[in-house]
């Protein structure tokens, strides 16, 4: 992974190639921000540049063997680890490893829930546990096979168990000589406030609209209107713009949804909202997350349009006919009150709620909130 594909971030970038020109590489990183704002893609194409043996000022040169085998995935003195779904005789990311790669290879931007849907069990967290960390400190005390640097990039180090952690801990402050640790994490609380202490932060943010326009035109070859169609309600996230790409050029899943469970609160139809709940749930977390965040979307698009009028909202022209009728019940009166129940629903829904319970409490709490 060179860093010219990878999206935008030109700042971070320009970042880490001056550590290693001016011979500033810290032996522990945490790149903090969604996989799919390129957290770990920065990191992989950073570990590139560092091994890569014709490197200019702006990039790795993506052709020389340690390009191509990080490229691949499988150099020798790169590791890797990630949360797994621990079996009887699978316990650490080895064992799990070519799952995990033809995945990267997919796409370098794959999430967390991308990664248990490629496992066949979308259900059940991974982990990453004590034997997981054991190993590393293993390979790591090793000497390099290449002579050169030894990395272990953890993708989504926030899913460390505590023993994992502080075996890491003492690999952070012992470290072997000539030995990179990058953390990638997409949220660092549970992280231990002595590991966050003793690395330095890369913090990655949002894409914009118009970058995730740009990535979905280009790397994915999708229409301008699809794209920015997208681009508005994936909040600078390019996974998941690729997983709605992924569902089709043709239906609007999250907007069809959108107008069914509208229709239903304005008839305060109880049956009808338990029918729409068991549907939703059906979806799995990722698309009830991603659902809030269109709900939430069209929601400010209809306030928006009281403003300025439908004309000038950022929507398909099937959208701003729903959105036209839809706009008088959207004002400032309950605007407020409709962004806090939605974001503490996506919140609960992140944190593995029920989503049966949490949409039916949310369509009630609809009924009474949707009105002139
Ligand atoms: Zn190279």
């Amino acid at each position: 992974m060179q860093f010219k594909d990878i999206i935008r971030q030109d700042a971070v970038k320009k970042n880490l190639i001056q550590t290693v020109v001016t011979d500033r590489i810290s032996h522990a990183q945490l790149f903090h921000g969604k996989l799919g704002y390129g957290s770990f893609a920065l990191a992989l194409a950073y570990a590139q540049y560092i091994f890569c043996s014709q490197k200019t000022p702006e990039d790795s040169c993506g052709e020389c063997a340690s390009c191509l085998k990080i490229g691949q995935l499988s150099h020798p003195d790169v590791h890797f680890s990630f949360p797994v779904q621990l079996e009887a005789k699978k316990k650490t990311s080895d064992d799990f490893l070519p799952s995990w790669r033809e995945m990267i290879h997919r796409s370098p931007y794959a999430s967390e829930q991308d990664w248990y849907h490629h496992t066949g069990n979308e259900n059940k967290k991974g982990l990453i546990g004590v034997d997981e960390s054991k190993r590393i400190a293993e390979k790591i005390s090793l000497k390099s096979y290449e002579g050169g640097y030894k990395v272990s990039v953890f993708w989504l180090a926030e899913n460390m168990n505590a023993a994992a952690a502080n075996k890491l801990l003492k690999l952070i402050e012992e470290p072997p000589e000539k030995t990179l640790i990058f953390l990638v994490a997409e949220s660092i609380e549970s992280i231990l406030p002595t590991i966050l202490s003793r690395t330095q932060l890369t913090k990655i943010g949002p894409l914009s609209d118009s970058q995730v326009v740009e990535g979905l035109v280009n790397k994915m070859g999708a229409s301008e209107q699809r794209a920015t169609e997208i681009a508005s309600y994936v909040n600078g996230d390019f996974s998941a713009a690729l997983n709605e790409l992924e569902m089709g050029e043709e239906k609007s899943f999250y907007f069809d949804n959108f107008v069914s469970w509208m229709r239903l609160c304005f008839k305060k139809d109880v049956a009808g909202a338990v029918k729409f709940v068991a549907e939703v749930q059906k979806m799995g977390k990722e698309k009830q997350k991603a659902f809030l965040l269109f709900v939430l979307s069209v929601f400010q698009k209809s306030l928006m349009g009281n403003f300025v009028g439908i004309n000038h909202v950022k929507a398909t022209e099937e959208q701003k006919k729903f959105i036209q009728n839809f706009m008088p019940y959207i004002h400032e009166r309950n605007i407020g009150h409709l962004h806090e129940i939605m974001s503490e629903a996506y919140y609960h829904i992140d944190r593995n709620a029920n989503a049966k319970i949490l949409f039916l409490d949310l369509s009630f709490d609809l009924f009474k909130l949707i009105k002139k």
